[in-house]
């Protein structure tokens, strides 16, 4: 068990061999751009980004040079601004809703003035902490949902104690982000501002064996479910489990962490499903020189759920987008990936038909990560819908449990780290109002 005083990584690890794709901008060019923006009075941009970010203030700030301010005006409606301003897919949020797209002229590049306020503006320091309460919540998982909720708890002056089963905390944010977005060492530092303000970290820390729900409704007063999903899903076809073939978030995981993980020796890859996680590990395989990748998807283009922008820039960056097809089997050569039979596909689902066996070095599985319904059930009175996302209140972020809330993906099944750190705002927000009205102590489970 660690309080986290040190997350250390190694320095040589694969994602830093991917370029920025969208580097911080140099202070001339964030200048020129902030002065492009013309502080709409109903400004379409801020409800268009699920924190409500006041965009034409920080903007504004920023051409005025005033970056500390610029950075707390962010701040203040999202702890994780510098997180959300390399991640967030902008195109479909606040730089869609632009007015200049209405002019069919390029919307003000809002994500990269984000993170150049961030970046120099810097965030320690810049929120006031609140007078304590005396009053203590425990976090489940050091995900996104949680940190901003875990923040904002400390910022009312609430104890905040995050416990994670991982050594490293962040969630996906630190262990599965494409690295051409964010890389791990930024992820850390993005938390070690979160500590800053006041939360405790406990990571390695197992639900169910290192610590048990009811000795953490002893402890705090309320809690806050926000544990990610689980492992990836598999294909379930003969030969998947064995070496080269991997689950998305586990080779994604390597790839940012792991010093000895490497590419060297494959020259074809496949990676099966439509998602954005696919688009990302293909266009990751492509940056780091594998000769030949390919995206295979079981049903026809349009029906990918991956941003089509995105889309667009795999392709570009030579990713081969096969559709209607599935995988039926996969083969090895003395226990190496030698190759994978493929099918036609139709409306999801494999047919006979058969398309051959295609020569693979490596297969990526990107079809999604399996519910923590186990988990969540541990906890009394909170339950899961049919999907096995926990069901909540979505105004407070309350499950059936009244002591306890849920956020991010294990609500929503999977969604952006700006929806994940809504969640967890919200939740602190009907978590203070709880801890200020009932009284001190333990209070009976619902
Ligand atoms: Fe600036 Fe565009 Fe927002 Fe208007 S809609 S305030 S121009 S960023």
């Amino acid at each position: 068990m660690s309080s986290g005083a040190r997350w250390s990584i190694s320095s040589a690890r694969l994602e830093t061999q991917l370029q920025d794709r969208k580097p911080i901008y140099s202070t001339w060019e964030a200048t020129a751009e902030a002065g492009r923006c013309l502080y709409c009075h109903d400004a379409p941009c801020i409800p268009a980004c699920p924190t409500t970010i006041d965009i034409p203030t920080f903007i504004h700030k920023i051409a005025t040079g005033n970056l500390r301010g610029s950075a707390r005006t962010i701040l203040k409606s999202n702890l994780l601004g510098l997180s959300c301003a390399r991640v967030c897919p902008v195109e479909v949020l606040c730089e869609g809703a632009c007015v200049y797209g209405g002019w069919q002229r390029p919307p003000i590049t809002i994500g990269r003035l984000q993170r150049y306020a961030m970046e120099h503006g810097g965030a320690r320091g810049l929120l006031p902490k609140a007078k304590r309460s005396g009053r203590t919540v425990g976090l489940v998982g050091a995900g996104p949902a949680s940190l901003a909720c875990a923040g904002t708890l400390a910022r009312f002056g609430h104890t905040a104690v995050i416990y994670e089963r991982d050594d490293l905390p962040g969630g996906l944010n630190t262990t599965g982000i494409a690295p051409y977005k964010l890389q791990a060492d930024d992820a850390l530092e993005e938390i070690r501002f979160i500590k800053s303000l006041g939360v405790e970290f406990q990571t390695g820390v197992e639900l169910g064996k290192d610590v048990s729900v009811d000795e953490l409704l002893e402890r705090h007063d309320a809690l806050f479910l926000g544990p990610g999903l689980g492992p990836d899903s598999c294909l379930g076809v003969p030969g998947e489990e064995g070496p080269g073939v991997y689950g998305a978030i586990e080779w994604i995981r390597r790839l940012k962490l792991t010093p000895t993980f490497s590419v060297e020796g494959i020259d074809r890859a496949f990676v099966v499903g439509g998602g954005n996680t696919a688009v990302d590990v293909a266009r990751e395989l492509a940056g780091l020189g594998v000769g030949r990748v390919t995206l295979l998807y079981r049903r026809p283009a349009e029906k990918m759920k991956a941003y089509a922008h995105e889309l667009a820039q795999a392709r570009q960056e030579g990713v081969v987008v096969v559709t209607e097809t599935a995988v039926a089997e996969v083969f090895r050569d003395a226990g190496t990936l030698a190759g994978i039979r493929l099918v036609e596909s139709e409306n999801g689902r494999p047919t006979d038909r058969d398309f051959g066996i295609e020569k693979a070095d490596l297969m990526v599985v990107a079809i999604g990560q399996t519910k923590l319904r186990e988990l969540v059930e541990m906890f009394p009175s909170v339950e899961c819908d049919e999907s096995g996302c926990i069901a909540i209140d979505p105004d407070t972020g309350a499950t059936g449990n009244p002591r306890i809330f849920a956020g991010g993906d294990a609500v929503n099944g999977g969604k952006e780290v700006v929806n994940a750190v809504h969640d967890g705002q919200v939740a602190a927000r009907s978590m203070d109002d709880l801890l200020r009205e009932a009284p001190a102590g333990r209070r009976e489970d619902g």
